[in-house]
Formats: C-alpha cells, sequence, structure tokens
C-alpha cells in the first residue's frame, strides 16, 4: 500500500516479492493456508494499538468497551462452532496455547503421555528441547510399522506410568483418532484427556473429521491451519476448567491479548459457521484422498496407504531420495512441502526420510480433484531426478501456469496496507 512504500520500500518490496511467491508457486505444507482479505483487514487494524490484559469485563486497562465486544464475539463464535462449554481466544500460537494447557493441569516434574515428535507429535507434546519435556516428566507412545496409532502401548504406558495427562491429535497423522479410546483411559486413570486438534480443527469444525470436543477435558487449537483463520491459538475446554484455563493464559503465560488478532479470529470463526467452509472442508479431504490415491498410483509409498484428512506422509526410500534433497528439488521446481520423519525412521530429523504434503492452501486456491493428478505427475517428475536443474525449471514453468489458473489474491496492491 502506499503508506508502507513511502515509509518503508525495502519491507514493502520483500511483501511484494512474498505475495507474488504465494502467488505462482504450489503451496503444499499441511500446516498453511491462506486467508480472506476479511481476516488480513481485521489483523492489519489499529486494534494493534489496544492493551486489554484481563478479560472481557475485567480488565486491567480502561478503553476496552470497544474490544470487549469484538473479543465476546470471537469466544461465542468459537463456542457455537465447535459446541465448547468455554473458550479462551487470547493464546497467541498454538505453542502458547499448549504451554497454558499443561500449566492450567500439571506441576513441574509431573508425567504426561504424548505422541513423540519422531512419530507424529508435536514439540510441545514432551520434545527434550521444548519446555514440555524440559518442565514435565514426558512418556511417549508412537505408531505401528504401518504408521497407525498404536493404541495398545500407549494403553499399557498409561497403566504403567500412570500420568496426570494423557495428549491427543498430531502435526503429522492422516489417520482418524479414535477419542472414544483415548478417553476411556484417562477416565481409568483419573487423568485430564488433552487434545491439541491445530492440523485438523476447521476438519473438525464441520464434521467431515471427528471432533475431540466432546470427549476431550481440553483441546487446544492453533487457527491457521484448516481452520483457515490468522495465525494464532485458542483453548476449549470443559465448564469445569474454564477457570484454570483462563488464569494459565493470563496472567500465567501471556501479557496483552492481540486483539487485532483475536478480531480476525473472529471474522474467521463467523466464515467457517457458514456452509461454504463445510464445503470447502469436504474438498480438502477428497482433494487429499485424491491426491494420495494418485501418488500410489505412481509408486509412492504412502505411509498407512492413505489419508482421511487433509494430510499425507511419503516415505521416499523406495525412490532413493531424503526427506532433505526432496524438499530442496520441489522448492526449485515451485512447490512448497516440509520433509518429515516416517515410521521406523532411519534418518536425522535434519534429513529424515520422507516429506509431508497437504490439501488445505491448495483446496482454498480451488483446486479439485482433477487438478490433483497434475500435482502428483509434476512432484512425481521433480523427484525423478531431483538434482537436474534444467528438470526444476520445465516444472517450475508448468507450475506457474497452473497457479496461473487459481489466482490467490487478485488485487495483490491492496493487501499491504490492509
Ligand atoms: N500443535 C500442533 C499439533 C502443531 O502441528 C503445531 C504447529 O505446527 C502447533 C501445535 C504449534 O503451533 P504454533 O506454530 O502456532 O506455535
Amino acid at each position: 500500500g502506499p503508506a508502507l512504500t513511502a515509509a518503508d520500500p525495502e519491507v514493502a518490496a520483500l511483501i511484494g516479492e512474498e505475495i507474488r511467491r504465494q502467488n505462482d508457486g504450489l503451496e503444499l505444507i499441511a500446516s498453511e493456508n491462506f486467508v480472506s482479505p476479511a481476516v488480513l483487514e481485521a489483523m492489519g487494524s489499529p486494534l494493534t494499538n489496544k492493551y486489554a490484559e484481563g478479560l472481557p469485563r475485567k480488565r486491567y486497562y480502561g478503553g476496552c468497551e470497544i474490544v470487549d465486544q469484538i473479543e465476546q464475539l470471537a469466544i461465542d463464535r468459537a463456542k457455537e462452532l465447535f459446541g465448547a462449554d468455554h473458550a479462551n481466544v487470547q493464546p497467541h500460537s498454538g505453542a502458547s496455547a499448549n504451554f497454558a494447557a499443561f500449566t492450567a493441569f500439571l506441576k513441574p516434574g509431573d508425567t504426561f503421555l504424548g505422541m513423540d515428535l519422531s512419530n507424529g507429535g508435536h514439540l510441545t507434546h514432551g520434545s527434550p528441547v521444548n519446555f514440555s519435556g524440559i518442565l514435565y516428566r514426558a512418556i511417549s507412545y508412537g505408531v505401528t510399522d504401518e504408521g497407525l496409532l498404536d493404541y495398545d502401548q500407549m494403553r499399557e504406558l498409561a497403566r504403567t506410568h500412570r500420568p496426570k495427562m494423557i495428549i491427543a491429535g498430531y502435526s503429522a497423522y492422516s489417520r482418524a483418532i479414535d477419542w472414544q479410546a483415548f478417553a476411556e483411559v484417562a477416565s481409568e486413570i483419573g487423568a485430564i484427556f488433552m487434545v491439541d486438534m491445530a492440523h485438523f480443527a476447521g476438519l473438525a469444525a464441520t464434521g467431515v473429521y471427528p471432533s475431540p470436543v466432546p470427549y476431550a477435558d481440553v483441546v487446544t487449537t492453533t487457527t491457521h491451519k484448516t481452520l483457515r483463520g490468522p495465525r494464532g491459538g485458542m483453548i476449549l475446554c470443559k465448564a469445569e476448567h474454564q477457570k484454570a484455563i483462563d488464569k494459565s493464559v493470563f496472567p500465567g503465560a501471556q501479557g496483552g491479548p492481540l486483539e487485532h488478532v483475536i478480531a480476525a479470529k473472529a471474522v474467521s470463526f463467523r466464515e467457517a459457521l457458514r456452509p461454504d467452509f463445510a464445503d470447502y472442508c469436504r474438498r480438502v479431504v477428497a482433494n487429499a484422498k485424491a491426491l494420495a490415491g494418485a501418488f500410489v498410483a505412481r509408486g509412492f509409498h504412502v505411509v498407512s496407504g492413505g489419508t482421511d484428512n487433509h494430510l499425507m506422509l511419503l516415505d521416499l526410500r523406495n525412490r532413493g531420495l531424503t526427506g532433505k534433497v526432496a524438499e530442496k528439488a520441489l522448492d526449485a521446481a515451485g512447490i512448497t512441502v516440509n520433509k518429515n520423519t516416517v515410521p521406523k525412521e532411519t534418518q536425522s530429523p535434519f534429513v529424515t526420510s520422507g516429506i509431508r504434503v497437504g490439501t488445505p492452501a491448495v483446496t482454498t486456491r480451488g483446486f479439485g480433484e482433477a487438478e490433483m493428478g497434475t500435482v502428483a505427475d509434476l512432484m512425481d517428475r521433480a523427484l525423478a531426478d531431483a538434482e537436474n536443474a534444467a528438470v526444476a525449471e520445465s516444472v517450475r514453468e508448468e507450475v506457474r501456469a497452473l497457479a496461473a489458473r487459481f489466482p490467490l489474491y487478485p488485487a495483490t496492491a491492496d493487501l499491504t496496507h490492509g
């Protein structure tokens, strides 16, 4: 926009380049999406100027009468969208939401059970380099050799270690999760049942994927993945945990809430309550299933053989590739994915044997099942000769042409100032 271009041409030009990168490429990172211009506008508003420590109508600052109404809208819409007793919309991110959920229920040194990072869990589910593994005693379950959640192992570990909390919901798991099975074990040993639905929140909101909300004591999420809102976090919980959760977010974990981001969350929740968002979520999953099928048809090893949600893992060992090499080759061709560990991983987390591929972002652009075959073809070609710059360039040209058929942000010039 004109103000930014005048004040800071360097940053303005780089934002312009990034918008072009997003427009021209194929975004297949499973945790990314494209928000609407309405969400962008709310985020870029003067609400960023306001301090509002506390909760609506219980603030530590004056002048909160407008942001109170905005935050209350976000809370009410979140509760409606997920059928939750309570929502706290203040967490700055998914990791912050998880930090607050942990501190609401655990004391340092307490034991909890989660899925480890290399099997598909998130850093905040017990990694030794994260607060979750530093402050608490993390016990980890994983997946079977076929890449399916190992419920038997989870049950056995729960009964042996009697953790205070059990976590389900992952960053790289493509199959439906049996929430009831977790809830039963948690109830048997008197543990809190926490679900991190960051990845599939949009799918759960619309019934396209099983919702954990009826089963879990507490559900954390990001708002920027399948839910297609601004970058941020949120916590839902049963009424009995409302006070503990609110207190652990503020003053426990954070200072002033980001009311401009909370406004954008409210806008995205309103969008998600509309029937066309449910339709979008159905297309995300249909596209993922079509893409997994197209990979299998081209000889790729799709972990667990397919997907029930928006993502899949490709184990590239049968193609003689590491995740690191594949990620780089695809990047050169304008296709963005991330390297990812796979079941029975033999490489370090910096190298890995696989990639994670997701459909939320391309589906927002309007890609349908017909395009999924093309996407698999382009990836197949780029990976068949991963270190060949000419191949990458020729795929890059086709990626550009495909992307041009599905314009992302038509009025790109307006998006740098909201
Ligand atoms: N939880 C899960 C399951 C995730 O996949 C992620 C991010 O990828 C997070 C939490 C963390 O979210 P954020 O990056 O907003 O802190």
